[in-house]
């Protein structure tokens, strides 16, 4: 049974540990990166043996982030150290730590979770939930105060950047005052807000200009206008010259236009096919659609990986959500 403490709670237990690997989920987001990386440069501060392992290592959108070079791919990569401690950050289940990653996190004989997905239903020994916080990210500023570490200038950027991208930039519903007390704590500490919103939104690469091109001409909607849907084939990702990662965002579109209530997008995945699910409230998309298909994820955006081709995937979940809509 893991028990659910307080962050204050998680910090003590912290403080008593060492040789720590944080984790964070499958196809890691910026949440995920920068609140993993802000938490080990905490950690260090300490003077503590501390190491973040990111499925597939970290994604190039984030590769410029303080820490970034550090990271051990968990997939792929070979451990500086034998880690005593395993603390998940941004990992909604114990599935989606990965196939390494759920190994290396159960070979570790102490075990903490940190995260702020409401369908968390806890696992490790103890875990901290805070299923109304925008991102992770809020939840370890207020960690690493509780550790005493004084926020420097790289935690402050890697925070920005996880509180940031999960609220996109301040945008969505999910951001409360404490985001932009959190956000604040870390300009105050030094991130430089132009920078790093010009090379999360204002920048892009001609693979990924391409790919949105090429997502958005596949562009399906159902005759009532409220589902729309598109596809995202590795042979895209090929011929767009675009990284997996750079399909990150591209769902909005989808979700965007006018009358439109989900939005999904199917992947190509080698376990089958992935779909990111998006909802405009009061449609609750993890609860309607992810949760019923074997996925997760938050309100308004979730996602679900099925072991069946594309076509069967879509198929599926456009049935779930017509269904949902009926309701
Ligand atoms: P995205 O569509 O951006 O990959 O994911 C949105 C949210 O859905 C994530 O925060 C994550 O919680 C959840 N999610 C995405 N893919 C999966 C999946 O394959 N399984 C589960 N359980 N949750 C997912
Ligand atoms: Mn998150």
């Amino acid at each position: 049974m893991s028990q659910r403490v307080t962050i204050e709670q998680l910090a003590e237990w912290l403080k008593a540990r060492d040789d720590i690997a944080l984790f964070g989920h499958l196809s890691p987001d910026g949440d995920a990166t920068g609140s993993t990386l802000a938490l080990w440069h905490a950690l260090r501060a300490m003077g503590k043996q501390a190491m973040v392992c990111l499925p597939g290592g970290t994604p190039s959108l984030y590769d410029w982030l303080p820490g970034a070079d550090r990271v051990v791919d968990t997939e792929a990569g070979t451990l500086p150290f034998v880690p005593q401690t395993a603390m998940s950050v941004d990992v909604s289940e114990h599935e989606r730590l990965g196939e390494k990653g759920k190994r290396l996190f159960d070979s570790c004989p102490f075990q903490g979770v940190l995260d702020h997905h409401k369908t968390n239903e806890g696992f490790g020994q103890l875990y901290v939930l805070d299923g109304d916080a925008a991102a992770v990210g809020e939840l370890v500023v207020d960690l690493i105060a509780a550790l005493g570490v004084e926020m420097d200038v790289k935690m402050a950027e890697c925070l920005f950047v996880a509180i940031s991208t999960d609220c996109g930039n301040f945008n969505y519903s999910n951001t409360r005052p404490q985001t932009f007390r959190a956000a604040a704590r870390c300009v105050e500490a030094g991130a430089n807000v132009a920078k790093i919103t010009e090379d999360l939104y204002r920048t892009r690469s001609l693979g990924r200009t391409r790919l949105l091109g090429a997502v958005l001409a596949g562009l399906e909607i159902s005759p009532d206008g409220k589902v729309a849907w598109s596809r995202l084939t590795d042979e895209m990702l090929r011929y767009c010259g675009a990284h997996r990662e750079d399909s990150e965002g591209i769902i909005n579109y989808l979700l965007e236009m006018i009358g439109v209530e989900v939005a999904v997008l199917a992947m190509e995945r080698k376990e089958g096919t992935k779909l990111s699910l998006r909802a405009k409230a009061p449609f609750n998309v993890a609860r309607d659609v992810a949760l019923p298909l074997g996925g997760g994820g938050h309100d308004c955006a979730a996602g679900v990986t099925l072991a069946m081709p594309m076509e069967d995937a879509l198929k599926k979940t456009l049935t779930v959500i017509r269904k949902a809509l009926q309701k």
